[in-house]
Parts: structure tokens; C-alpha cells; sequence
């Protein structure tokens, strides 16, 4: 007898989507059966851990949200990070799954007991055992502090984005900001709201296209509430006109090439109307093709650096100080507060978030770094039954998460169901389905800008250490959701 017959590691969107599922299947009646354990002190995942000023989607939310669980009452069409935390507590009650999760609980490993064909999972509060274990603990979620001499001597206040500081008062203050990704992107311009003076350290420049963002008339939201059918439209074509950028601008590079240049003409046409001096829209110009890097949507981050207070500073960093940033130059600019924008370590501290043994000892890890990353459909991967790994390499179809994410229900309903039918216990994937997806997915990588593009001096987190682009899917979502439809089911081997 386990204690759970599930456990699902992490309580954002992911996890909340495979307690759903499960839930659908008959799972979770009583609560025990389903646990979700989350290290952090509530639910919302990435939508709770951030909350830096200026958050907020960047894919419009009919989009960036459930299908099955739409909200009429976005109040922008891209949302704000607080209406996501708060539509994460309304599916939370919605579902009932508050109570199946455990908050400050921290899984720290997993290891499979072939002989109890049980999960034994250790925590910060002690040991369980689970039939079934989930990974719901996403690829954002490690955050990374720069390996810059110094940076721990810094006397004034540090901030890194995703432990934002609510009470750290910015106003006529001299900030420093590393980093130039998404997160900085929409946080710089609030900060130079406030600052009386700040320099941003440039290692890297991003692409950036203009947002189409609004507020929602309460009449629209109204319509969205009494005609849902309005809502699923705005949604099908906001979907399709996303996914037809992806597809052709990133995933067939190879073919349609003039789409991505296309997509980068749009970005410098944008920087060129929002910035006239030519040095510096030259410093703010990235020189890799578009989509090698997530590129990300503002039209208030050009400006700001045309404000009179705000430096632009392509120097490298040498070291920090007690008292600032010293660039390659010897030049030092004091601060007053360090923010550090320098995004999560996918590749060192992630795949997985924890260690995973799984039969006759394997190590997750140790396998994706020295076999090369693997997991089929994104889901599962062979040498470790009843094991799902919902943020693998090649799940993440680069759109809304949720288009992947409820793939991945899908998937689990499918596995979970012919589960049940056959009174089976335990499921792996073969190592044959596992390594033909693999050889699937490498194929379809090399049409990608990833492999086509010029893609050498992005610094792109979607590469490895070893300089593989495994975090995508190189497929679009429409392929993937007839790929979990069609997948043969008996490419698992059960027990
Ligand atoms: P990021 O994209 O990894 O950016 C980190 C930044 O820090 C980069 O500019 C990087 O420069 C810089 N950096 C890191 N270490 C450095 C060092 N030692 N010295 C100098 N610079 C250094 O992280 P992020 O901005 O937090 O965004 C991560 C992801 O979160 C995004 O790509 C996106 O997927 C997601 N996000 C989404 C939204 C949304 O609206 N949906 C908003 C924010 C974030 P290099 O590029 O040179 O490495």
C-alpha cells in the first residue's frame, strides 16, 4: 500500500492540468490519492514565483490559457501576471484541488523500487511512496545569478526578477540592470519610471516586435461571458495566426526563410521608428537571425533607453564592487540596487529539477547528459515505469505553454485509460518507440532556424551546454495534437 497513488511535483498550470486529468479518469476521490507537493508557499507556479513590476503575458490570454476552462474576464489581452495567479486560484477551486496540495514541501529525489513497483519519493517532510510520479516543475524555474567576480560583494540591494522584493522602493534611486532577456524587457521601463538614474548591461541584444495590447472593453468580456463561441474565435484565430509565424519563421527556416527575415525587418522597422540615433539602435540590433533566441513583444522598451536618465551599456562587465559595475574598461558606475535579470539555469540545475532513478538504477540526468536528451512525445522516457516528465526536452511546442500542456492531458488520459481497461499497474514506454520519436524529432530539428539559422552569438537558452537545441518541439501544435491522438498505445509495454 502506497501512500499516494499519485504524486505530482509542482502546483502551477502543468501539475494543475495533470491532477485534471487524472481527476477526469477517477483519480483523487479520496485526497490522498492524489498528492501535489509544491516547494513554494502556494500555487500558480512561474505565476506565483514572479511578480516583478511590469509582468505580465506576452501571448494574448483567449490564447494563453485553458481551452476547456476559458475566462471572459481578461482585463487585457495580454494579461497581467496578477490576473494569471488569480486565474490559477479560479481552476484551482474550479477542479478542487486545493486540496491535494501540499505547500513548502520540497522534493529533493525519486528512486523506483522494482520489487514494491513504487515510487519512493524523499522530501523536505519526509519520505512518501507513490504507484505514479509526475514532474510538473517547468524549464523557468531555477533562477540563475551571474558568474560575474564580485557580485557577492555588492553592499547595496540585490534583486534577481524571479525573488522580486514588493517592498524595495526604486524612486530616485541609481539601479544597475544585468541582462536584457523577456523578464528585463518589460521590467526596464517600469524601473526607469522610478530610478533617478539607470545603466542596463547589455551582453546580448534581443529581438523585439511591437504589442498589440489593450484593455478588453468590459462590453467584449460581457460577450466573451454570454457567447463563449465568440471567445473559442478570438481564440482559434489569435492560435493559428501564432502558429503560422512559428511554423514558418522558426520550424521551416529551411523553406521559407523569407518569413524570418520578414519577422526581423518588422523588429528593426519597430526599433527604427522608436529610436533615432543610429549608434545606439546599431547597440540594440541583434546580429543572429530571429527566433534563435526567444524574442519577445513591447513598445516601451526602445524609448526608454532615449530617456535622458537611462545608459545603454554594451562594455562587458569585468566585476561588481561594494559600490557598482566595473565594465572591461576599468570604468566603475555606482548603484544603489544591483537587479539581477539573468534569467534560470535550464541546463546545470533542471532535466530534471531533482535526481530520478529510475529500474536497475538509471539516473535521469546522468542519461540526458551523457545519451543525449530523450523523452517520448515529450511525456515519458524508457528505463523508468510510471514515471511522467511533463517539462522534457522536446515537449514545449514554443507557443502558448497551454497548448502543450493540455496535449499532455490528452496523452496521460489516453495512457492512463488503456491503463485501466487492461487492469494493469505499471507502464513504460519501450526503448524502441523511445528512440524512434528521438530520430522523429532530430529529423524535423534540422529544418529549424535552430540548425539553419545564424545562430552562434544568441546565447539562447534553448541550446544545451554541449550546444543541441532540444528544448523545442520542432513540430507545430497542430502536429502535436494529432500525434497524441494517433500515438499506437501499444508503444507501451504493461504490467
Ligand atoms: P533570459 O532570457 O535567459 O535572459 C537573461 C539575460 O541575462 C540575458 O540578456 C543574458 O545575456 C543576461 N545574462 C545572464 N548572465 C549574464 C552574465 N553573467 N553577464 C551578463 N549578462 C548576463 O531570462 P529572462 O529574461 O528571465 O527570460 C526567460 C524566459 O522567461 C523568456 O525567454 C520567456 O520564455 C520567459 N518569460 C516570458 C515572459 C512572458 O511575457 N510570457 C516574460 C518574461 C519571461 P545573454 O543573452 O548574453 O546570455
Amino acid at each position: 500500500m502506497t501512500d499516494h497513488d499519485v504524486i505530482i511535483v509542482g502546483a502551477g498550470f502543468g501539475g494543475m492540468g495533470a491532477a485534471i486529468s487524472l481527476k477526469r479518469l477517477g483519480y483523487g476521490a479520496a485526497t490522498r490519492s492524489i498528492a501535489i507537493l509544491e516547494r513554494e508557499d502556494d500555487l500558480g507556479g512561474t505565476w506565483h514565483v514572479n511578480h516583478y513590476p511590469g509582468l505580465a503575458v506576452d501571448i494574448a490570454s483567449v490564447t494563453y490559457s485553458y481551452s476547456f476552462e476559458p475566462n471572459p474576464w481578461w482585463e487585457h489581452w495580454f494579461a497581467r501576471g496578477h490576473e494569471l495567479k488569480r486565474y490559477a486560484e479560479h481552476v484551482a477551486d474550479t477542479y478542487d484541488l486545493r486540496r491535494h496540495m501540499e505547500f513548502g514541501v520540497r522534493v529533493e529525489g525519486a528512486r523506483w523500487d522494482e520489487d514494491e513497483r513504487h515510487w519512493v519519493v524523499s522530501t523536505s517532510a519526509g519520505t512518501r511512496t507513490a504507484t505514479y510520479l509526475m514532474t510538473a516543475t517547468g524549464f523557468l524555474s531555477q533562477p540563475r545569478l551571474p558568474d560575474i567576480e564580485g557580485v557577492h560583494d555588492f553592499a547595496g540591494t540585490v534583486i534577481h526578477t524571479a525573488q522580486w522584493d514588493d517592498s524595495a522602493d526604486l524612486t530616485g534611486k541609481t539601479v544597475a540592470v544585468i541582462g536584457t532577456g523577456a523578464t528585463a524587457v518589460q521590467l526596464i521601463p517600469q524601473i526607469a519610471r522610478q530610478a533617478a538614474a539607470m545603466t542596463v548591461y547589455q551582453r546580448t541584444p534581443i529581438w523585439v516586435t511591437p504589442k498589440a495590447d489593450f484593455r478588453i472593453p468590459r462590453a467584449v468580456q460581457y460577450l466573451f461571458a454570454a457567447q463563449p463561441w465568440t471567445q473559442r474565435l478570438a481564440r482559434r484565430l489569435n492560435s493559428t495566426w501564432l502558429e503560422t509565424l512559428m511554423v514558418t519563421g522558426v520550424l521551416h527556416y529551411k523553406q521559407a526563410r523569407l518569413f524570418n527575415q520578414g519577422a526581423a525587418a518588422l523588429a528593426k522597422a519597430h526599433l527604427r521608428r522608436q529610436v533615432a540615433d543610429p549608434e545606439l539602435r546599431r547597440k540594440l540590433t541583434p546580429d543572429y537571425s530571429f527566433g534563435c533566441k526567444r524574442p519577445t513583444f513591447s513598445n516601451d522598451y526602445y524609448p526608454t533607453f532615449t530617456r535622458p536618465h537611462v545608459t545603454l551599456e554594451t562594455t562587458p562587465i569585468r566585476n561588481i564592487t561594494s559600490t557598482g559595475v566595473v565594465t572591461g574598461d576599468g570604468r566603475e558606475t555606482e548603484a544603489d540596487v544591483l537587479v539581477l535579470a539573468t534569467g534560470f539555469n535550464l541546463w546545470d540545475t533542471n532535466f530534471p529539477a531533482f535526481e530520478v532513478i529510475g529500474r536497475d538504477g538509471r539516473n535521469l540526468g546522468k542519461l540526458w547528459r551523457e545519451q543525449g536528451y530523450h523523452a517520448y512525445e515529450g511525456v515519458t522516457v524508457a528505463g523508468f515505469p510510471n514515471f511522467v516528465t511533463l517539462n522534457s526536452p522536446y515537449s514545449y511546442s514554443g507557443l502558448s505553454y497551454f497548448m502543450t500542456i493540455e496535449v499532455q492531458m490528452r496523452h496521460l488520459e489516453r495512457l492512463f485509460g488503456e491503463l485501466q481497461q487492461r487492469g494493469a499497474h505499471t507502464f513504460e514506454i519501450s526503448e524502441r518507440a523511445d528512440q524512434e520519436f528521438l530520430a522523429h524529432m532530430l529529423e524535423r530539428m534540422d529544418d529549424t532556424v535552430f540548425v539553419q539559422g545564424s545562430c552562434a552569438t544568441a546565447r539562447s537558452y534553448y541550446y544545451t551546454n554541449e550546444g543541441d537545441a532540444v528544448l523545442l518541439r520542432p513540430t507545430s501544435s497542430a502536429h502535436a495534437r494529432r500525434a497524441v491522438e494517433a500515438f499506437p498505445l501499444d508503444d507501451y509495454v504493461y504490467a
